[in-house]
């Protein structure tokens, strides 16, 4: 799949995309991240992205026209399954939409910055508007991170054991069961016994019930859906 991310700050993104899993699926081709700058598109010597709102508010908004322009250009090249605007006020992300975009074949997403972005925007060129969660970041870029990761560890063949991304929690409505390494003891404390029984089935039917009952006491709303 292929994603471009809309940016007045694109050094936001080169340590989040630049590393770990979601820079392994880059290089095994898995996922193409192109960033792009926005002030590459703002016209005039000073390459103006933002400007004051009308009906005189504090802040500055971005402007519409860098973004259209950016937005056709990419959209004159190849279809877009979806268009995402990151804002606060967005649908809440989750698992199961991260699974649904991990689907597509090329995606938009744009990152506001300072007020955000004019309101025209979203009404004529969003097709899909996130949030992660109930609180204000200075600018979409980390959002968008967040996103991209959650979608990159679920396209399939980038974690190469492919049942690792479904055994997480919130594949199912479920969290995950614990986890435990070596050493067995440490400090008296030892890893629960049918862990270490190489029984398959045991310990399966001990994951199931570990993930069910964490699920019940922390997350019962889970259990619900
Ligand atoms: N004035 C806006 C907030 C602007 S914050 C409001 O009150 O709704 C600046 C930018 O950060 C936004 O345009 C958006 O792209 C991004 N952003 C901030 N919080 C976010 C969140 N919780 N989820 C996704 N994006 C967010």
């Amino acid at each position: 799949m292929r994603i471009d991310i809309l940016t007045v700050v694109p050094e936001l993104l080169e340590s989040p995309l630049g590393h770990s899993i979601v820079k392994r699926s880059q290089n095994k081709g898995f996922v193409e991240i192109h960033t792009h700058n926005i002030r590459d598109y703002a016209k005039g010597s000073y390459r103006q992205v933002d400007d004051y709102p009308f009906g005189g508010e504090a802040g500055m908004v971005l402007m519409i026209e860098p973004i259209y322009t950016l937005i056709e250009r990419l959209k004159s090249e190849r279809s877009y399954d979806e268009i995402i605007y990151m804002s606060p006020d967005g649908e809440r992300f989750n698992q199961k939409t991260a699974n649904h975009l991990s689907t597509f074949e090329n995606l938009i997403i744009l990152c506001g910055h300072y007020k955000g972005v004019d309101h025209r925007i979203r009404e004529h060129l969003i097709t899909k508007e996130i949030s992660i969660g109930d609180y204000v970041l200075s600018g979409g870029e980390l959002a968008a991170a967040v996103v991209i990761d959650t979608i990159a560890r679920v396209v399939p063949g980038v974690i190469s054991d492919e049942t690792s991304a479904l055994s997480d929690s919130f594949q199912d409505n479920l969290l995950a069961p614990p986890v435990y390494t070596r050493p067995a003891e440490f400090n008296g404390w030892r890893v629960p016994d049918v862990l270490l029984s190489g029984n398959p089935k045991e310990i399966d039917k001990w994951k199931e019930e570990q993930a069910f009952e964490r699920t019940k006491q922390l997350r019962p709303d889970l259990l619900d859906e």
